[in-house]
């Protein structure tokens, strides 16, 4: 082995870098070990963050080990702590806590996003759905809620955030409850969101079906208003109302990964590293980002990648492409996603589809939660592990979303 490429992360982006690496390597006569693609990351599974707000959230995962060993991908199990661009270097911590450098040719950041938890007092008091350990907690808790006493607050949930995973959490958390509770329970739902209408990013399109599914799952709004306290019984508004809850799920924006904040490189007001149209970090050689960290150009209109598992897959495999394109002196494949789509869950209720950049509704209701069910429970998974059939998954030019 001579060179590597070293991917570190191993969910929808470094999952298809990885693949991706390997398809080009393989059809330019490169895999015969000469080029090492590896992935570091703490576990060799895909967790599946755009279902954790179902229940049974510990279940979303699939596992990576087979595709990447009938690939030609070496996992590592680790958690990288370090970057040196300098020295074209990574650390990473094993299980055991030791500490390991190694070298890369080209890196790869694939390492996702995190929950922004601002200064809010009481903030650990709230439950999540980030990551999937944190989904588990909150299943957990709401499958012991039956165990205390009836009251309102045992009965309630807040979700701070109306953005897309607090409608999504929300639209769930009657029918949850009721399971955990019994299905005459009397629930109460609260969306508190600071913007004076739900759903801010999403624009006006979707939202007079957001809000008759609200309606009708009997969930109630706070909006234009910002929770300014949380405690174990409930949290305080800012103007004063106070809302007794046993639950309270903080959804309130997400933030790139921060050992994105160890490459010396501009980044978006989210901490995603900017990257040309390639996905090569500005101003280094040797450094790619992808999915959730990479602040990238999805057309020539303007528009951007957002933190989304939509862009995540398009952006792996291009990733992938474009390192392994590089190493070997290929011509890239700029990357290019010009279709943008939204699927937003409304639980029960069904699902609101959109389409553009102004998201203008395609499909609501029953119709559009089939489409969602085909992307949370097919789309988004992992490919066969058969090789030819995973390295032909993770061409660049897949048309996912026509
Ligand atoms: C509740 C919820 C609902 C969502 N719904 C949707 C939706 O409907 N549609 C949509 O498009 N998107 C949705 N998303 C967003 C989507 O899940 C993310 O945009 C997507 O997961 C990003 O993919 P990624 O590969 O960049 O990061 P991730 O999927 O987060 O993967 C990051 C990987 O990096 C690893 N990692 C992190 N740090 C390190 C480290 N230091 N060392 C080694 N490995 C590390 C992690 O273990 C993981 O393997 C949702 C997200 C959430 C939380």
């Amino acid at each position: 082995m001579s060179e590597r490429i070293l991917i570190i992360g191993a969910g929808f982006a470094g999952m298809w870098s990885a693949l991706g690496a390997m398809r080009l390597l393989d059809q330019q006569g490169k895999a015969d070990g000469s080029v090492e693609v590896a992935v570091i990351a703490p576990q060799p599974e895909l967790h599946i963050r755009p279902r954790l707000y179902e229940k049974n959230a510990s279940t979303m995962r699939a596992p990576l080990s087979e595709i990447f060993a009938n690939a030609g991908v070496r996992f590592i199990k680790g958690y990288a702590t370090a970057v040196s661009t300098a020295k074209n270097s990574v650390t990473y911590s094993d299980e055991k806590g030791r500490e390991t450098p190694i070298s890369y040719s080209k890196l790869v950041l694939a390492t996702g996003s995190v929950l922004f938890r601002p200064d809010i007092p009481g903030l650990a008091h709230a439950f999540n759905v980030d990551q999937l350990a944190d989904a588990a907690v909150l299943e957990e808790h709401i499958s012991e809620l039956r165990r205390l006493p009836e009251s309102r607050s045992r009965n309630t949930v807040v979700v701070a955030g109306g953005g897309f995973t607090g409608i999504e959490t929300a639209a769930e958390m009657p029918h949850r409850l009721r399971a955990a509770l019994g299905k005459n329970a009397d629930v109460r739902v609260v969306v508190v969101e600071r913007n004076g209408a739900i759903g801010p990013d999403l624009g006006p399109g979707p939202r007079p079906v957001i809000e008759q599914a609200f309606a009708e799952l009997g969930v109630e709004t706070r909006l234009g208003e910002g929770i300014i306290a949380i405690d174990p019984e409930g949290v305080t508004l800012a103007s004063g109302e106070r809302i007794d809850a046993a639950t309270v799920v903080w959804t309130a924006g997400a933030r790139a990964n921060p050992i994105t904040k160890q490459v010396d490189a501009e980044k978006d007001a989210f901490g995603r590293l900017h990257v040309d149209r390639n996905l090569k970090v500005i101003g280094h050689s040797n450094v790619y980002a992808t999915g959730d960290v990479a602040y990238a150009a999805t057309d020539d209109d303007g528009n951007r990648t957002m933190m989304s598992c939509q862009h995540a897959q398009n952006l792996g495999r291009s990733a992938g492409h474009n390192v392994a394109a590089d190493l070997l002196g290929v011509d890239p494949l700029p990357y290019t996603q010009e279709k943008y789509v939204t699927c937003l869950d409304l639980g029960p209720w069904g699902a609101v589809y959109t389409e553009g950049w102004d998201r203008q509704i395609k499909l609501s209701g029953a119709e559009a939660k089939k489409l969602k069910t085909r992307i949370n429970t097919e789309w988004i998974y992992p490919p066969s592990a058969e090789r030819a059939a995973a390295l032909a998954a993770a061409d660049p030019l897949r048309i996912v979303v026509a």
